[in-house]
């Protein structure tokens, strides 16, 4: 039984870390964990077929009430940042579970990462459900009950870490060898192979060697550079030298001299360097796809209304806030490190928080909410 679930789960992952680009839709609705009673905690996530399995991989031994709310299969950041993990999506769940006949408590706890997409206001409004957020990984779960629903720093933040890093170069190749490969088959024959092997190397590289760039990216993020920047450079000339070692490999194994068909294996190297870094970015959890305009605008407070809830801290996967429990205001002395996901200016009961960008332009937080504009919603 054991062996047959990992095997099971370690099958599902490959297959779905491969298929990432691809929505994988679960059943929706009520399910038990363990065996909880009327006072036991009620989770909900999205019906994303991996995240529930890593969910409950991770909450294993523990009881609670599990609501699975529709996110077109979604996972939980990109569903709630680009409306399909919404309002509707929870209030929907919570009517048609029985949830209500099954519990004594209205409280809910939802993965911290859905806070771009679902207004606890509306949620407590329209059902007289509260939302909790619980933390970004799954994996905390059992340390979140075990601390009574307190969430650690660390819970709270998101990284792009190693394991994360594989998975996204893993899901690239994938999708750069579905679609190349019928080309690159009949044109180059054998040696597509080789091409193949070289584009898995430069993305497996470069996403490897992720924090390198970090710190360029980051001083570029706080004097707001679009495309043409020093980091963008850096990074290009890095993946040209690992395009570089797949070209000498070629000419070592195919024992190739400067012949027209290593100028072509050069120019298909090169524009693989540009297809990796046009995206390397938007790969990570914690940048901006230079394509988006409005990674040029930043979160401002408007001190008037805050009241020092600390709701924004509560939802920041950044960590760029700090309370001042005494004036009951906040600053934001990690501004740089904030990826624009807009769940601060969305969960504010006070409209406290805006995007604004350099020119002075001002986001209001009902067009935010209205629009979903953040790091990778959808823009109209
Ligand atoms: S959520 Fe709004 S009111 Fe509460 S601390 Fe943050 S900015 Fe202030
Ligand atoms: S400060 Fe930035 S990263 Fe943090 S919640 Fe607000 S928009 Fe998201």
């Amino acid at each position: 039984m054991r062996i047959s679930y990992y095997i099971y789960y370690g099958l599902v992952t490959i297959v779905e870390t491969l298929m990432r680009m691809f929505p994988f839709p679960a059943k929706t609705g009520y399910q038990r964990i363990g065996n909880p009673d009327e006072n036991s905690p009620v989770l909900l996530t999205c019906n994303f077929h991996l995240t529930i399995l890593r969910l409950k991989k991770a909450t294993r031994g523990l009881n609670y009430h599990l609501l699975v709310a529709n996110s077109k299969g979604i996972n939980v950041w990109c569903a709630a940042t680009g409306d399909s993990l919404n309002n509707h999506s929870v209030v929907s769940v919570i009517k048609t579970s029985g949830i209500e006949d099954k519990v004594n408590h209205k409280n809910i706890i939802l993965p911290q990462l859905a806070a771009p997409g679902i207004e606890s206001k509306v949620i407590q409004k329209r059902v007289g459900w509260k939302i909790l957020w619980g933390p970004v990984d799954a994996k905390d779960i059992l340390d979140y009950f075990e601390a009574n629903f307190e969430k650690s720093a660390e819970m709270k933040q998101v990284e792009f870490r190693f394991v994360q890093r594989i998975e996204m170069a893993i899901m690239w190749i994938f999708l750069a060898a579905i679609v190349l490969m019928p080309i690159w088959g009949p044109l180059f024959k054998l040696e597509a192979a080789f091409l193949l092997a070289q584009i898995c190397l430069i993305y497996f590289l470069a996403l490897i060697s992720f924090p390198l760039f970090e710190r360029i990216f980051l001083k570029e993020v706080e004097k707001k550079k679009a495309f043409l920047t020093l980091g963008n450079l850096v990074v290009f000339l890095i993946n040209l030298v690992y395009a570089s070692i797949g070209v000498v490999l070629y000419v070592v194994i195919y024992q190739k001299d400067y012949s027209w068909m290593l100028l072509r294996w050069c120019i298909v190297s090169f524009l693989l360097v540009l297809l990796v870094n046009m995206e390397l970015k938007g790969s990570s959890s914690t940048y901006k796809s230079d394509s988006h305009a409005d990674k040029l605008f930043d979160v401002e407070i408007d001190l008037e209304k805050c009241r020092g809830t600390g709701i924004c801290v509560d939802v920041c996967p950044r960590n760029c806030y700090v309370l001042d429990t005494e004036k009951k205001k906040i600053t934001m002395p990690r501004k740089k490190y904030c990826v624009q996901c807009s769940a601060c200016i969305v969960q504010c009961p006070f409209d406290a928080l805006y995007f604004m960008n350099r020119k002075g332009d001002i986001i209001k937080p009902e067009t935010v909410r209205k629009f979903k504009l953040n790091l990778m919603g959808k823009r109209n």
